[in-house]
């Protein structure tokens, strides 16, 4: 076995999805919705694969992304940048978000480069930076509050921990706003705070915008690359699964300058050179239905997170009646309800070298076939006490089964 896979082999995913598969539970826990896609884009995969006209759109197509798709992904952050992208070599189609996080690390950092991830994070940045020789070096977002009611808008990032975070061996810094799992939206002045120290230290932001269409009332998605000279210094990563509710699609993009989506490019074309031609297809025509409709509540970047909402309400009322504190997000389809209440009077047993909330989800998916995810796993381990206390669920769920999940948690109370 290689050397580099040493010290990376866990993942919380493998653990509880092998879990669920065991125990059956009403399952919050890995996020993906419950529910129907939409047909704009299902229909269209069918139709793409089944055509006798389309033949070729179940053979191979162009490496760095189906001409559709690229031309669509141009058209919509064209718009949504304020500037033309170059569709052929700012643009890059990848085997969901996933792979484009790993060929945006593999392809620009160096052995020896540090690389700066705020806490919580989505999990795989830490293993990717190592793989690709870097350093993590985490710095988190502390909560301003943790009594009454709290929002993922009171965790914020300490400026002076931020900014001596940077080095001279500093080459990027991974930010996830909506964030997973906190649904924290970062605010405009928190991304130029980052943004500043970019430019000061030279550093890359990759930008993972997985949720970008998720944000609620009185809170707006930023990006990174539309601020003051900041698209040169910018990879922005999406994600076809969060943005159409197609999470087994697998299919995302990196976009960025042409100078740095090169390194990502070459890691692309020798591992997995080219991703599956009938979904680009739908994910294109997908694209273009809702450009059509942009901007109208009938545009799914609107309907969604209006329909989510509604989801995100209704979850931080059954988790208040429950007695499990939440922290109400801003955007994402995640919630951290403080389990404190459960887990001060219940012996959740487990392996007392684990941490807490590793124990409790197991524990609550065994005994009460519910499950979540463990914050902890999003944290380095110096800072997983911060993500002990809490449970993350996700909420992008038929109503009843986001009802269901109360009763078993009601019934703990
Ligand atoms: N980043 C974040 C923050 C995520 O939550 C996810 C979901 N797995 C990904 C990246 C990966 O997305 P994809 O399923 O498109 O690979
Ligand atoms: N992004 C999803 C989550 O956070 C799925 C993660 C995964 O399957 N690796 O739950």
């Amino acid at each position: 076995i290689a050397a580099k896979t040493n010290g990376i082999e866990k993942s919380v995913w493998v653990e509880f999805i092998q879990l669920a598969l065991e125990v059956k539970p009403l399952n919050l826990g890995q996020g993906f919705p419950d529910f129907a896609a939409p047909e704009t884009v299902t229909k269209a995969l069918a139709q793409a694969c089944m055509n006798d006209s389309n033949v070729l759109l179940n053979q191979y197509t162009r490496g760095f992304g189906h001409p559709r798709l690229v031309s669509a992904l141009n058209k919509l952050y064209s718009k949504l940048i304020g500037r033309e992208l170059n569709q052929l070599s700012e643009i890059l189609v990848t085997a969901g978000a996933y792979e484009a996080l790993f060929v945006t690390i593999m392809g620009l950092v160096n052995p020896g480069d540090e690389v700066i991830i705020i806490e919580p994070f989505f999990d795989c940045y830490v293993p990717q930076v190592k793989l690709a020789g870097g350093t993590p070096v985490f710095v988190p977002l502390r909560p301003k509050k943790t009594s009454g009611v709290t929002s993922s808008e009171d965790w914020v990032l300490d400026p002076k921990e931020l900014a001596n975070a940077f080095s001279d061996k500093t080459k990027a810094i991974i930010v996830n706003t909506p964030n997973n799992p906190l649904g924290k939206v970062f605010k405009v002045e928190e991304l130029m705070m980052i943004a500043d120290l970019c430019k000061k230290h030279n550093v890359i932001a990759i930008m993972d915008e997985v949720y970008e269409w998720m944000t609620y009332t009185g809170y707006k998605h930023v990006r990174m690359a539309t601020l003051p000279d900041m698209w040169e210094r910018t990879i922005t990563i999406g994600s076809a699964g969060k943005t159409f509710s197609v999470t087994g699609w697998k299919t995302g993009w990196a976009y960025g300058p042409a100078e740095l989506l090169k390194g990502p490019q070459v890691i692309h074309q020798h591992s997995v050179y080219t991703c599956t031609t009938p979904v680009q297809e739908a994910v294109a025509q997908g694209f273009e239905i809702e450009l059509e409709r942009f901007g109208t509540p009938d545009c799914y970047f609107l309907s969604l997170p209006a329909e989510l909402e509604v989801k995100r309400d209704n979850v931080v009322r059954i988790l208040n009646e429950a007695g499990l504190n939440p922290i109400v997000p801003e955007g994402g389809y995640f919630i951290l309800a403080d389990t404190r209440s459960i887990t001060s009077k219940i012996d959740i047993g487990g392996d007392p070298k684990e941490r807490k909330d590793f124990r409790f989800v197991k524990w609550l998916s065994r005994n009460r076939k519910l499950q979540g995810i463990p914050p902890s796993a999003f944290y380095s381990p110096d800072h997983g006490h911060i993500g002990e206390d809490y449970i993350r669920f996700c909420f992008i769920k038929e109503d009843e089964n986001l009802e269901k999940a109360g009763q078993i948690l009601l019934e703990l109370k």
